[in-house]
């Protein structure tokens, strides 16, 4: 089977400074990898390459079968495929649940007002926010304002989804709904990339975690091995800090 996502020796520099040294990592169809790894190690810079939110310096950033390093690559249709969920949930503050769940339907693929809002209020439904479509996101709680997200990058149909840091900046009895809903979209077969400090989580629903240290990726295994049995000295301190 074909890789969703096949990072090969990917580097990137901002200005003088490589955060990104030798970057590889291939994602399979449904797929579920979670990468941890210090403030600072190049996660968030990894993930954006991957929708090139950032150009990579030098390597290759193959997604769905296109290299998005290429220049004369049309990035809006692989970024259609592509749903990211930011810390920060980046939601339309001015219109309703629905419109922030129609617009890019409509925009991007073209789909009728009444289509859009049909699947739309399927993934509101999906995230458990079918009877809110009609509220702003101010009327929401942080929780609910990341399932919006998730609702509305569902709703592009997306291959791939990547989450960076979902849950980092919800008060910590709201993180549980979030974390439900991305279990279950990656026990529905979604293939997913999760920049993540949930260590429970990562063990549990990730097929694969990536630790990155320093713009390189130090270690990687099943979540059970590198979480529970890190072979490197650079794992085991940062998870005595976080667990
Ligand atoms: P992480 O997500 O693991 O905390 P990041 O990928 O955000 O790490 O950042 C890696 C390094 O790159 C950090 O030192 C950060 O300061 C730097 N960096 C990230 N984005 C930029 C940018 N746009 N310009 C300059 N430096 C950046
Ligand atoms: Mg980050």
């Amino acid at each position: 089977m074909n890789a969703v996502v096949e990072i090969t020796d990917l580097h990137k520099s901002f200005g003088p400074r490589e955060v990104l040294r030798g970057v590889d990592l291939t994602v399979a169809p449904g797929e579920v990898v979670c990468v941890i790894g210090p403030s600072g190690s190049g996660k968030s810079t990894l993930l954006r390459c991957v929708n090139q939110l950032e150009h990579a310096t030098a390597g290759s950033v193959r997604v769905l079968g296109t290299e998005i390093n290429d220049p004369d690559v049309d990035i809006d249709a692989v970024r259609q495929h592509v749903g990211m969920v930011f810390q920060s949930f980046n939601l339309f503050t001015h219109q309703t649940v629905l419109e922030n769940c129609t617009v890019a339907q409509r925009k991007v693929l073209r789909r009728s007002k009444a289509e859009a809002e049909k699947v739309a209020l399927e993934n509101l439904a999906r995230v458990g926010l079918a009877d809110r479509a009609g509220a702003t996101p101010s009327q929401l709680s942080g929780g609910q304002q990341q399932r919006v997200a998730i609702a509305r990058a569902l709703s592009m149909d997306p291959a791939l989804m990547l989450f960076d840091e979902p849950t980092s900046a919800l008060d910590p009895e709201l993180v549980g709904e979030v974390l439900a809903v991305m279990r279950e979209l990656a026990e529905g077969g979604m293939t997913m990339i999760v920049v993540t400090h949930e260590m429970a989580f990562a063990r549990d629903v990730a097929d694969r975690v990536v630790f990155m240290d320093g713009g390189t990726i130090l270690e990687e295994g099943p979540a059970d091995q590198v979480i529970g049995t890190p072979r490197e000295p650079r794992t085991r301190e940062f998870l005595d800090r976080v667990l």
